[in-house]
């Protein structure tokens, strides 16, 4: 079941109904999906934290983050170079009961994601975040009251990217067509060439290791309808 990201009224629920048909006339884009980790949030803090809770300097795991996912690997891969047998969740869970488990705030949101999203809403279009993520960070996520519809995360679904199911999940929620649903991620393996494959629209945005690694992509300049530098942009996509 999907979260609610914020509450709404009667009379902002007519206006957007409105908005939304009008849109629906002009536009081609009605729902936004955001990807989570370094599409909305930026991952210092998660990496900063294993690497803590490893006893490893912090740029050794980032460094090793990028090495295996450009080999094509999970980024949990990096986990296992350093401690090899690793039991990721096993140590996820020991973490959380140490008190040094996942957290997420304000702080960790890219600037452009609050007023980027309320212009979208406020254009009538639908706004969700869906990523690999956990649980966990499907609830901090929603204790920041972002100006989404709604969020979901990977582990509540029991289904992750870059798996087609994940896609269709997210367009069930996003309540229209493929075509009309644009889905925005920095990861062209696991948010851009699995999003097109199902026939969404999708945004190639270019921060984080993988935004700025695969910016200039010519596969990805292939696959991506747009790419962007930041979340403000789709606005004028939207307006279209
Ligand atoms: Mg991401």
């Amino acid at each position: 079941m999907l979260a609610r990201a914020a509450g709404s009224n009667a009379e902002r629920t007519r206006t957007l109904s409105r908005d939304t048909e009008r849109r629906r006339l002009h536009s081609v884009i009605d729902t936004v999906v955001l990807d989570v980790g370094e599409t909305i949030t930026r991952d210092d803090r998660y990496w900063a934290s294993w690497a803590d809770w490893l006893g490893i300097p912090r740029h050794t795991l980032s460094a090793l983050v990028g090495a295996v996912v450009a080999q094509g690997h999970d980024n949990a891969e990096a986990l296992r170079l350093i401690r090899p047998g690793i039991d990721v969740g096993a140590e996820y869970r020991a973490r959380a009961e140490a008190g040094r488990g996942e957290e997420l705030d304000e702080t960790d949101l890219y600037d452009d994601v609050r007023p980027a999203l309320t212009a979208l809403r406020k254009m009538g279009v639908r706004v969700l975040v869906a990523g690999n993520q956990t649980i966990r960070a499907g609830q901090l996520l929603c204790t920041l009251d972002l100006p989404a519809d709604a969020i979901a995360t990977s582990e509540e679904w029991g289904v992750a990217k870059p798996q087609p199911e994940f896609f269709e999940r997210v367009l069930e929620a996003a309540q229209a067509p493929a075509d009309r649903t644009l889905y925005v991620g920095d990861h062209p393996a696991n948010d851009i060439y699995p999003a097109k494959a199902v026939g969404l629209k999708t945004a190639h945005i270019r921060r984080g290791p993988w935004g700025y690694l695969w910016g200039a992509d010519p596969q990805v300049a292939v696959a991506a309808d747009w790419r962007i530098d930041s979340l403000t942009e789709l606005i004028a996509i939207a307006a279209h």
